[in-house]
């Protein structure tokens, strides 16, 4: 069975540096905001291109301890994509505030920027483009409108470590950013993780005291804050993985070449590719007519596809109470019933690929 992502061959790959972080870590007698988890911060800050990396908890807590740093509370509204995971949309209802559905471009997925400037209201606060995918969004023209707006703009880079807009890394690109580091991404901890980036010191200061029970000196409380804290086990596994993440980034971007040469000719929309941008192929997701035939069929040659994401939020139970009927947002419900990833990774052989596309071509049938 081709695995859709295989977690263990990157321990095969780099394990003995990991034990060595592990056991650094073991012997140090610190476990929470030491030196490793400052170590990480620097070296991830600096990868960004950015002056200021906070580690936390997992990726939604990025999200939601940066828009409270921007001063997001109830009565607000905050523009997120109709079709994303659903963490970004929960952060902003975590802060009180209200998720409004910006529908993305239909070829790349991406939140569609020329939709953004009718869905700002006198309550709007912030917009939250998402590089999905591993694609990064279209932001120049996102930052214009926040501008004009005085709105900042957050970035959920959650799936793009190391992508390029125009050459620069994403990360660094609008007031702040949110990753995660939950072991499936493309920088993955053995467990949850996640940071914030930002040139903003005042940000910065801000979630340094937000992930710390509201504290900068110990048992001083300045606000109602959380406990959301990168531990220096994940920071020193990390570490390490930084190290391997541009080879690895390389390599997923062989195989999306393969996948985007040999597939083209198929019944099957492929990812679109602007030419600003320098995807990092987190997912590499096609649209199908027929998309559980083919994923059944897919499974019964021993490969492993997903779908990202099966109900957009607005149709989630989870949303029933914003009364977004089914219809509204009729491009992210459609990719939803459309989408399928195919299986891609670090250390997934080209052989695999090859199968992967000889695979599709006979089941959509089209040689
Ligand atoms: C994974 C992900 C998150 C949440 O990260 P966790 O670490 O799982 O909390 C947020 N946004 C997007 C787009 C993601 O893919």
């Amino acid at each position: 069975m081709i695995p859709f992502l295989d977690l263990a061959a990157a321990h095969a790959e780099i394990g003995r540096e990991i034990e060595e972080a592990i056991h650094r870590v073991l012997e140090s007698g610190s476990y929470i905001l030491g030196r490793e988890l400052e170590a990480f911060e620097a070296d991830f800050a600096d990868y960004c291109g950015a002056k200021f990396c906070i580690g936390v908890g997992n990726g939604l807590d990025a999200l939601h301890l940066s828009l409270l740093a921007l001063g997001i509370g109830p009565g607000d509204e905050v523009i997120v994509p109709s079709n994303t995971f659903i963490a970004t949309w929960l952060a902003v209802s975590q802060c009180g505030a209200v998720p409004v559905p910006v529908e993305p471009n239909a070829a790349t997925h991406n939140i569609d920027p020329s939709l953004i400037e009718e869905a700002v209201t006198t309550r709007t606060r912030c917009i939250i483009p998402v590089h999905l995918y591993g694609q990064p969004a279209d932001i120049d023209p996102i930052l214009a409108i926040a501008d004009h707006h005085g709105l900042p703009v957050l970035e959920d880079a959650a799936q793009s470590h190391g992508a390029r807009y125009r050459g620069r890394r994403v990360g660094s690109l609008g007031d702040a950013a949110a990753w995660s580091f939950y072991p499936g991404k493309n920088l993955g901890a053995l467990g949850d993780g996640g940071a914030v980036t930002t040139n903003n010191s005042a940000i910065a200061e801000r979630l340094r005291v937000l992930r710390n029970y509201g504290s900068r000196t110990k048992y001083v409380n300045e606000v109602r804050g959380t406990n959301s804290r990168l531990d220096s086990l994940q920071a020193a596994i990390l570490r390490v993985k930084l190290r391997n993440l541009d080879r690895w980034n390389e390599h997923r971007k062989v195989l999306a070449n393969l996948y985007l040469r040999e597939l083209g000719h198929l019944k099957a929309a492929l990812p679109a590719v602007p030419e600003w941008a320098d995807p990092v192929w987190h997912l590499f997701v096609v649209g199908l007519d027929e998309r559980e035939r083919v994923q059944k069929k897919l499974h019964e040659a021993g490969i492993t596809s997903l779908i990202h994401y099966p109900i957009p939020p607005h149709m989630q139970q989870a949303y029933t109470d914003l009364g977004i009927p089914q219809g509204t947002l009729p491009i992210a419900e459609d990719l939803a019933n459309r989408v399928l990833s195919l299986p891609l990774g670090p250390h997934m052989n080209l052989a695999d690929g090859q199968y992967v596309c000889q695979t599709l071509a006979t089941i959509l049938d089209d040689r």
